[in-house]
C-alpha cells in the first residue's frame, strides 16, 4: 500500500503524511492484537474488533480523500474490503453491515463531492459494484453464521449425548451411585495407586438388614424409596473423593482414599446410626431398617482390589452373624 501511495504522490509531503498514518495504524493494530489475547469476555472482544474495524475504515476513507482529484481507481479494491468485512471479521452480522455501509457511503460521498466529476455511467458502475459486494457479503456471511450456529448446536448435542451415555454406562439408575462395573474399575485404579505410591485406602461394605421384609411388608416401590434415601444419607456424609458404588440389590460399598481404619470406623458408625435414626416415610408409612457394615484397609499382602473387598465382605458377614445393625472390621487375612 505504501508503494501505491508512492505511485500516487511521489516523494511528496502527502506521501509522508500517509505513510505516517499507516505506521500509526499498524502500531495501533499490534496493540489491539495483544489486548485481544488477554480479553476474557465476548463483549470486550467484539468491542475491540469493532473499534479496530471502524478506525481502519475511517483511515481508508481519509486516504481516498487525500488522493488526487482524478484518482478513483481505489474504488475496486474497496469493494473487496467490503467483502472482507463480511467474510473475515468475527463481529455479528449487524455490526458487519454497519461497517460495510460506512465504507460504501463514505467512498461514494468522496467520489461525488471530493473528486473531479465523473461520467454518469462510471458512477453507476461503481455504485453497482458496491451494492453487489454488500449483498453478496451479507448473503454469504449469513450462510456462514447459520452454518456455525448449527455446528455449535451439534457440538453441544454431542457433548450432552456423551454425558448421557456415560451416565447410562457408569451410574446406577435408581440411586445415582456408581454401578458395580465402574466401582470396581475405580477401585482397581486406587489399588494401583497403593502399589505404586503406597497411598493407603479403606473400604466399606454396607448391606441393609432384612431388607426383604421391608419389601414384603410395604411393597417394592417403598423399598426403592428407601434405597434412594439411604444412598442420600451416604452421599451427604462422604467426602468428595470417596467413591460410592452399588454392588447390587441393597448392598453398597465405599472406597475412602488416604483414610486410616479409625476414620473409616468413625464414618461407618455415623452412617449406621443415621440409618437407624432416620425416619423415612413412603405413602404415610414409616419405613425402618438398619444397616450392617464391614470395614477393612488395604495391606501389603493384597494382590488385587478384589482381595480388599473380599475382606470387607468377611467383616460384613461377621456383623450380620453377630446380630446386624453394627460395624465390624477385619484388618488382615490370617
Ligand atoms: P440380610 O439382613 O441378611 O441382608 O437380609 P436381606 O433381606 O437384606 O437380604 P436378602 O439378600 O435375603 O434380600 C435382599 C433383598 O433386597 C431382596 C430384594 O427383594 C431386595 N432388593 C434387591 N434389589 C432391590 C431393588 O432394586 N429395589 C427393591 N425395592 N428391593 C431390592
Ligand atoms: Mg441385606
Ligand atoms: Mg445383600
Amino acid at each position: 500500500m505504501g508503494y501505491g501511495d508512492y505511485l500516487n504522490f511521489g516523494l511528496s509531503h502527502e506521501f509522508y503524511e500517509l505513510i505516517l498514518a499507516r505506521v500509526v495504524f499498524l502500531v495501533f493494530s499490534a496493540i489491539i492484537l495483544i489486548v485481544l489475547k488477554h480479553v476474557r469476555t465476548v463483549k470486550q472482544f467484539d468491542y475491540l474488533v469493532f473499534l479496530w474495524s471502524t478506525i481502519y475504515i475511517l483511515l481508508s476513507i481519509y486516504i481516498n480523500t487525500s488522493r488526487s482529484l482524478t484518482n478513483i481507481n481505489f474504488t475496486y479494491i474497496d469493494t473487496l474490503i467490503v467483502l472482507a468485512l463480511f467474510l473475515v471479521f468475527p463481529n455479528n452480522l449487524s455490526i458487519k453491515g454497519i461497517l460495510a455501509s460506512i465504507l460504501t457511503i463514505g467512498d461514494l460521498v468522496v467520489i461525488l463531492f471530493f473528486k473531479n466529476p465523473i461520467s454518469d455511467l462510471s458512477f453507476k458502475t461503481i455504485a453497482l459494484s458496491y451494492i453487489v459486494a454488500n449483498v453478496l457479503g451479507l448473503f454469504i456471511a449469513n450462510r456462514l453464521q447459520q452454518f456455525r450456529q448449527k455446528q455449535y448446536h451439534a457440538f453441544f448435542q454431542k457433548q450432552n449425548l456423551c454425558e448421557d451415555l456415560e451416565k447410562i454406562a457408569f451410574v446406577d439408575y435408581l440411586t445415582g451411585a456408581l454401578n458395580r462395573r465402574k466401582f470396581f474399575q475405580l477401585g482397581s485404579l486406587e489399588f494401583d495407586k497403593f502399589i505404586r505410591y503406597k497411598t493407603s485406602f479403606s473400604a466399606i461394605i454396607l448391606d441393609l438388614d432384612l431388607f426383604k421384609h421391608l419389601n414384603d411388608e410395604f411393597g417394592h416401590d417403598a423399598g426403592d424409596h428407601y434405597l434412594k434415601t439411604f444412598t442420600n444419607i451416604i452421599i451427604e456424609n462422604k467426602r468428595n473423593n470417596d467413591v460410592l458404588g452399588r454392588l447390587g440389590g441393597e448392598e453398597f460399598a465405599l472406597i475412602l482414599p488416604e483414610t486410616n481404619l479409625n476414620s473409616a470406623l468413625e464414618m461407618a458408625e455415623r452412617l449406621r446410626r443415621l440409618c437407624d435414626e432416620r425416619k423415612v416415610y413412603f405413602n404415610n408409612q414409616l419405613l425402618h431398617t438398619t444397616v450392617s457394615i464391614g470395614i477393612t484397609k488395604v495391606w501389603e499382602k493384597d494382590r488385587t482390589f478384589q482381595d480388599v473387598l473380599k475382606r470387607a465382605d468377611e467383616a460384613l458377614y461377621q456383623a450380620k452373624g453377630n446380630g446386624r445393625n453394627q460395624v465390624q472390621f477385619k484388618l488382615k487375612d490370617l
